[in-house]
């Protein structure tokens, strides 16, 4: 109520302000502050630190209400103005607006009282995070007059760029690890773009598609692009805020790779509070990294400012990087906001993906097994508060791991197409039951 007068005016300046007047216009570095037309390019010239997208927030401020992005389109595409695309012409199809669930039974399991869950396992177009920053990413691409747009990718990327370049009718070229699930290859191959197979891990892979931006000129999506791709990240952030009626939640747990999806939640956030979208309040950032590949979360437990870049060996291969570029930042987001960063063993992390499947019926990928294992971990230390309004983030869809869980998981019970078959192995079946049961078994 008290911002009603507020919203009205804002209502009356929005008709006196016209759509050309932008919300972007430059590059940053983090580093050092040097700017730079916003052309494709991700370090700095000067110091080679990473740069980011400058907002005009007066302009943006001045432009948004809550009812204007609720009038919007049911996607990404809502919080058009806090996004770095300067026309109207953006690619949506359909990204964002996943569910945010409120999860009464893991809650229970856990012992916390308001847990919700962001369940990007159903984005899309190929059911992860990933199409978020690629839908960007690929409508500055356009912008920018790239005809062929390629990744270095540990998966979920590989899938988002190639579906939403063949949407585009852009060339696409990717680049991923040979080892990765057979999900994610048949999840990229199937809409016909270039696909190449390195022998080698993700570091590696981004070492040679650093090579091959400088000599072709592509549209890297996560390099050269990275500024633009790496603010679709914040829309999870918007969302979470808008979902919760327009509050913020008191901690989040997300999975790091690079580090850039939980800095960017942190910016989303910071972002509304600065347009007075929300109220102010704080947040803590629990961050989730596998064992075998947890370089910012070592850092975090050893009270270090640097990462030191490891070799990964996990089954959470789309978080598997081993020198993180926003590392970093997203430690200094940890420690600002009384957060963490934690690491799960791989045995942890399937038995997360099962939890969260038998108690909330979403299956999610490794990624998002390494999210619930850590949220169990940090409950169990006494970290989180029963009372805390807790937002865990599912960033991708178990279907496309499904070599994690083999082995781990129930089989069907097999049966002749008669009614006596059925019986006994129904009567089995019950005995099973009863046999497996123990309280708390995860
Ligand atoms: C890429 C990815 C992440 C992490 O992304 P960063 O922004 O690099 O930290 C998390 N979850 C899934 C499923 C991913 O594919
Ligand atoms: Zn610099």
């Amino acid at each position: 109520m008290v911002d009603l007068g507020l919203t009205v005016s804002k209502i009356v300046m929005t008709a006196t302000l016209t759509r050309s007047e932008k919300t972007f216009s430059l590059l940053r570095c983090k580093e050092c502050g040097a700017t730079y037309q916003p052309q494709a390019m991700h370090v700095c010239e000067k110091c080679f630190g990473p740069l980011e997208v400058v907002y005009n927030y007066d302009t943006i401020g001045a432009r948004v209400t809550r009812s204007s992005i609720e009038a919007g389109p049911y996607s990404i595409w809502r919080y058009r103005d806090f996004l770095p695309v300067e026309t109207e012409n953006y690619i949506d199809v359909g990204t964002g607006m996943t569910p945010l669930v409120k999860a009464t039974r893991l809650a229970k399991r856990l012992g916390l009282k308001r847990l919700y869950i962001k369940n990007d396992a159903v984005n899309m177009p190929t059911l992860s995070f990933k199409d978020r920053v690629v839908s960007v990413a690929l409508s500055r691409a356009r912008e920018l007059g790239f005809t062929t747009v390629a990744c270095a990718s540990t998966g979920n990327l590989a899938n988002s760029t190639a579906a939403i370049a063949a949407h585009a009718g852009l060339d696409c070229c990717v680049f991923i690890p040979a080892d990765l699930e057979a999900g994610k290859i048949l999840g990229t191959v199937v809409y016909a773009p270039k696909v190449f197979a390195v022998h080698g891990n993700y570091d590696q892979v981004n070492r040679l598609c650093s090579e091959v931006a400088n000599t072709y000129g592509w549209g890297f999506v996560n390099i050269n692009l990275r500024p633009y791709y790496s603010e679709g990240s914040k829309t999870l952030g918007f969302e979470v805020v808008e979902q919760l009626g327009w509050e913020l939640p008191d901690r989040i747990v997300a999975p790091l790779a690079s580090g850039s999806l939980f800095t960017k939640i942190y910016k989303g956030f910071q972002e509304f509070i600065k347009v007075g979208l929300v109220e102010e309040k704080p947040v803590r950032f629990s961050g989730a990294q596998a064992e075998g590949c947890s370089p910012i979360a070592q850092a975090f437990k050893e009270g270090r400012d640097f990462i030191a870049p490891v070799k990964p060996k996990t089954i959470a291969k789309s978080i598997a990087i081993g020198n993180p570029a926003d590392g970093i930042y997203a430690l200094e987001v940890a420690r600002q906001t009384g957060g963490e960063i934690e690491s799960v063993t791989d045995a942890e992390i399937v038995e997360a993906i099962k939890l969260l499947a038998e108690t909330e019926g979403i299956f999610t990928e490794t990624a998002g097994g390494t999210t619930v294992a850590v949220l169990k971990k940090l409950v169990e230390a006494g970290r989180i508060a029963p009372e805390e309004t807790t937002v865990v983030y599912i960033t991708g869809n178990g279907l496309k791991t499904q070599e994690a869980v083999q082995g781990y998981v129930g089989e069907p019970f097999q049966i002749e197409a008669k009614l006596d078959s059925f019986v006994r192995a129904y009567e089995r079946s019950q005995t099973l039951d009863r046999l497996e049961w123990q309280p708390a078994l995860v």
